[in-house]
Formats: structure tokens, C-alpha cells, sequence
């Protein structure tokens, strides 16, 4: 075993041990004995116990550990430890610039037990309200975990796009003449990010690659007959392809779908160097109707398009009102006063629906039956004072262990409309975990299902489900399910939007917003919409005011029944 391994073994204890609040004269003796091992000019491995004990900074108690560690490969305390912490809160140890004691808080107070869980709660701005934390540390975590995340060179979309149109100023800059796209997995609108992908039409290739090479917007650059690869400093890798102008458009096409569709597309054209005007070219030669880019992936697709099927997607113009959103009531940052002119005003909607958490999400300050009432009475006054806008009253209901929402009946017959999700359990095993939701999709209350899965994209796995059990159940019992448009969560998975249309099951692009701007991830929403194949026809919130009034007294009518 080499120093370094038994120095980080031993920093992992002295931090497990400040974790667990052991006493703090041992957590400084094995810190100390940590740093000091990283520094020694020789190696520990080959020593006995008595060398051990002599070192300056070891001692007797330390070289005991040691040498456990050297022969058994751990330490029995160490273990112990580990056992009675959480593998994400071990994991979140290894975060810069947060040390045991708030991560202690973090794991205690805030009940959060994950980096994934984390770095959302950073972005609903909950970290602040706890002991010790400001907002500047809260900004501080949020750095380092975006930074630990793109360790493994994947990114979110939502982190790609704005680089993404940079990168492209930047080289038009450098190549004023070019014509530049985007394309590849960004173009496609694919939710994670691995590489990113630039197709450059010139007129002098040679010229635009010797000018691309000099400049240092990319690491490590390679060329590879025409195209330059290199990573960002962020570290995404990023390929350039450099191509005559004359095959600008065959490029594009050829860069932005996955293989099989390009295959797909190109082995239905006769014709070898192809030359194009546009995109739409390409498949007329192929005998097909264009297809919009972020449905590129694979040939179902191409069945569509030869039956003439091919969705007309929905747009972000499409959608009139916004759902699932969250106010001071609970744990939003403004208050409803504030939301309803900036929806009104700057984005132009119709409507909100406010959905704060309910009473057992304690931790996000979830409403007790005296508040939802409280909070009624606000919503009435504020609605009677903006006839031209209208709140509806929702609330997301923590889906509770067994299914049921978080309410007696006579207090859920109060809302317009109800999202359930589920916040807690989140490890529960496939057959429970589908269960648990059916029976919250059956319960005649229940207007959406939100954020299927609960997954944490990059951070943390959804909890796994029957996807076709619980679509077939909100077909059933004509239960909208969310796409949650946080660019955290895009959930649900756009591979699965086509077998709830296909069920008949209706979709709703919610926010999930905790503050004014978190709107706008409406952006998003409709990004991973579009690529599954949704149209406004489908889509809640695409419903006027009108109608979508309707929709809800129809259904609250129903449970009366
Ligand atoms: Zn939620
Ligand atoms: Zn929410």
C-alpha cells in the first residue's frame, strides 16, 4: 500500500469522525497523522509496529491503525463508521470547500443524503435557511459540485448551451465568411451532453483549419483530416468539422442525427456526392418529408414520416399558462403577489398554478391544513384584484408510503387541481415503487402525476418503475403525467412520451418553479417535449384559460359523483 493510499484512508477517518462528532482532540491526532504521512520520504509499508510507533506525528494509538490498515487493508473503526453513514453523504465528503461539519448539517437538518439532492436543493435556494450557510456558501457548493460532475465529461444541456453559442461567435469571429451549425447531440436536444459538435462550411478549408489550430479556445487540439477535436476548459470534448462550402448542408445532416437515422435517410438516395441547398433537400431526395432534427435518433421515426405521421411539435408560443410552481407559502423565493405581474407582464401567460409542498415535506415547509386555508383566502383576494389573470389553487401532495396523498378528502376537494409526487423513499424496490404511484393515480383527486421518476440527472438514478404499468394507469384514470422541465430532471424521460400518446395520456411542461425566473425552464421542458414527439393538442398547459378551467371543474365534478 502506498503513503498516499494510507494518508487518504486516514483522512477519510478523521473526516467520518468529525462527521459523527467523535472527540475532537482524537479526529486532530489522525488528521495530523494524515498530513504527515503524505509527506514522508520513505515508504511505511515495509515497516513494524515499533518503527511505526517512533515516527514524529504517528505515536502509539495511530501506528496501531496503520499497521490494521497494512495488514487487513482497513481499520475496524473506519468500518464502523461507514456502516452508520449513507454511501452519498460519504461521497459528498469528497466535495471541495465544504467541510464534515456542514455537511453534518446538510445530512441532519436538511434530511439530504446525496450530491445529486444537493445540488438541487442549492438551486431551490434551501441551503441558505440553514445553520451556518449563507448564500455565498451555497453558491460556493454549487460550483464545486457542477465542477466534480463534469469530471466524468458529461454535461447537462441546460450547462452546454450557452458555450455552445459562444463557441459558435467565437470561430464566426475568427471566420467571418463561414457558415457555422451546431449539431450533433445539441442539436438533437438530448438532455445529457458528451460531446459537442460543429460543422464549419468554407470556402479555403486548409486556411480555416491553420486559423482554428492557432487560437486557444480548445485544449489539447488534434486535427484529424478535416476535423479539429480538442476539450473546452470545462472539459467537454469538442469536435469541428471543417468542410467545403459546397457540402455545408450534407454535413450538417450527416453531423446532427445518430448513425442509424443518417444510414437510414442516406441509403434511400441513389446519388454519391451529394450537393444540397438545405436539409429539406436531402429528404426530399429520400422520398420523405423533412424531419425536425431533435427526432433524429434511430428509423421509427422514418416509418412516421413514410405513413405521413409526423407530429407538428408543440413550441414554447403554444403554451399559455404555467403548473407545479412553488411561493414563499413553502419554499419559493417570491411571493404570489410578486409571481402574477411577471407572468402576466413579461411572459405573457394566462394563468398560474400554485403548488407549494404539503404538510409531510416539513423540510421544505409544507403547508398544515390551516395554511392551504390561509393561503386560499390570499389566492381569492389576488384573483378578484387581477381579472385578467388567474391563479389556480393546486399543492403538490407528497405521495406518502403507501400511495395515499397527504390530506384528508375534504381538504383535497378544496384545490382545482392537485400534482402528487413523491419526495421521500426514494430507494424503494420497482414492484413497490410502481405500486405506490398506481394507487396515487387512482385516487380520484389526483390531477398530474409529477416528476415520475424523482431522478436528479448526472446526481442521482430515479427510483426505478414499471413505466408501462404507471402510464397505463394514468391512461386509465385520465391522470396528466409532468414533464418536470428543471433541466436537473426532464422527468418524463422523452423516450417514454410517445407510449403516453400513443395511450391517449395528455402531458403537462411544468416548471417546478421555486422563483420568478425558474419560468423560464418552460424552455427546457419544451426542448425535451419536442423530442418526444408532443404537440400542443396534448399538452395541458397549451390550454387557454378558458379551457383549462373547464378541465379541471369537469374532473372535480366527476369525483362528486
Ligand atoms: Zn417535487
Ligand atoms: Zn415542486
Amino acid at each position: 500500500m502506498e503513503n498516499k493510499l494510507i494518508a487518504r484512508t486516514l483522512r477519510l477517518l478523521s473526516q467520518l469522525m468529525e462527521l459523527h462528532e467523535v472527540n475532537p482532540f482524537k479526529i486532530k491526532s489522525v488528521a495530523n497523522a494524515a498530513f504527515k504521512v503524505d509527506k514522508l520520504p520513505f515508504k511505511l509499508v515495509d515497516k513494524p509496529l515499533d518503527e511505526l510507533e517512533k515516527i514524529d506525528g504517528i505515536g502509539k494509538s495511530l501506528a496501531g491503525k496503520i499497521a490494521e490498515l497494512l495488514t487487513t487493508g482497513t481499520m475496524v473503526e473506519l468500518e464502523e463508521l461507514l456502516t452508520s453513514t449513507p454511501p452519498g453523504v460519504v461521497e459528498m465528503l469528497g466535495i471541495k470547500g465544504i467541510g464534515p461539519k456542514k455537511i453534518a448539517v446538510i445530512w441532519h437538518d436538511l434530511n439530504i443524503e446525496s450530491i445529486g439532492e444537493l445540488y438541487y436543493a442549492c438551486n431551490e435556494n434551501r441551503l441558505i435557511e440553514a445553520k451556518g450557510f449563507g448564500l455565498k456558501t451555497q453558491e460556493e457548493i454549487r460550483k464545486a459540485i457542477e465542477f466534480k460532475m463534469a469530471a466524468n465529461g458529461k454535461f447537462l444541456y441546460a450547462k452546454v448551451e450557452q458555450l455552445a453559442i459562444d463557441m459558435q461567435e467565437l470561430i464566426q469571429k475568427l471566420l467571418p465568411e463561414a457558415d457555422i451549425m451546431i449539431c450533433g447531440e445539441y442539436r438533437r436536444r438530448l438532455e445529457i451532453i458528451n460531446e459537442l459538435c460543429l460543422v464549419i462550411g468554407t470556402g479555403d478549408t486548409d486556411e480555416a483549419i491553420g486559423i482554428l489550430q492557432q487560437d486557444s479556445f480548445l485544449q489539447n487540439i488534434r486535427v484529424n483530416e478535416n476535423t479539429l477535436s480538442g476539450e473546452t476548459e470545462g472539459g467537454l470534448l469538442t469536435h469541428l468539422h471543417v468542410v467545403d462550402i459546397a457540402h455545408f448542408n450534407t454535413q450538417v445532416f450527416i453531423q446532427t442525427g445518430n448513425d442509424e437515422h443518417v444510414e437510414a435517410v442516406l441509403s434511400r438516395i441513389k446519388e454519391n456526392n451529394l450537393r444540397v441547398e438545405s436539409e429539406e433537400e436531402i429528404y426530399e431526395k429520400a422520398g420523405l418529408p423533412f424531419i425536425e432534427p431533435e427526432l433524429r435518433e434511430g428509423t421509427d421515426i422514418i416509418a412516421k414520416a413514410i405513413e405521413s405521421e409526423l407530429p407538428e411539435l408543440i413550441t414554447y408560443n403554444d403554451l399559455k399558462g404555467t403548473l407545479h410552481n412553488h411561493s414563499t407559502w413553502s419554499d419559493g423565493v417570491n411571493t404570489l403577489e410578486e409571481i402574477v405581474p411577471y407572468l402576466r407582464d413579461e411572459l405573457k401567460l394566462e394563468y398560474l398554478g400554485i403548488c407549494d409542498h404539503s404538510k409531510s415535506a416539513f423540510y421544505a415547509k409544507g403547508l398544515s391544513i390551516e395554511r392551504v386555508l390561509q393561503q386560499h383566502e390570499e389566492i381569492d383576494h389576488i384573483n378578484k384584484n387581477n381579472p385578467d389573470f388567474h391563479i389556480f389553487k393546486g399543492i403538490e401532495s407528497d405521495i406518502l408510503n403507501d400511495g395515499s396523498l397527504d390530506y384528508p378528502d375534504e381538504i383535497l376537494a378544496r384545490f382545482d387541481f392537485i400534482v402528487a409526487s413523491v419526495h421521500s423513499n426514494l430507494k424503494m424496490a420497482e414492484d413497490k415503487a410502481t405500486a405506490r404511484l398506481i394507487k396515487a393515480i387512482e385516487n380520484p383527486y389526483t390531477t398530474i402525476l409529477g416528476h415520475p421518476t424523482g431522478r436528479l440527472l448526472l446526481s442521482r438514478n430515479g427510483y426505478s418503475i414499471d413505466y408501462k404499468k404507471v402510464i397505463d394507469a394514468c391512461a386509465d384514470n385520465g391522470v396528466v403525467i409532468e414533464i418536470n422541465a428543471n433541466p436537473l430532471r426532464l422527468d418524463l424521460d422523452w423516450r417514454w412520451h410517445q407510449y403516453a400518446l400513443d395511450k391517449g395520456v395528455w402531458l403537462s411542461i411544468n416548471p417546478d418553479a421555486h422563483r420568478n425566473e425558474g419560468h423560464l425552464d418552460m424552455h427546457y421542458g419544451i426542448l425535451a417535449a419536442r423530442k418526444g414527439g408532443l404537440y400542443k393538442e396534448r399538452c395541458l398547459n397549451a390550454l387557454n384559460l378558458a379551457e383549462i378551467k373547464q378541465v379541471f371543474e369537469k374532473r372535480k365534478a366527476n369525483i362528486s359523483k
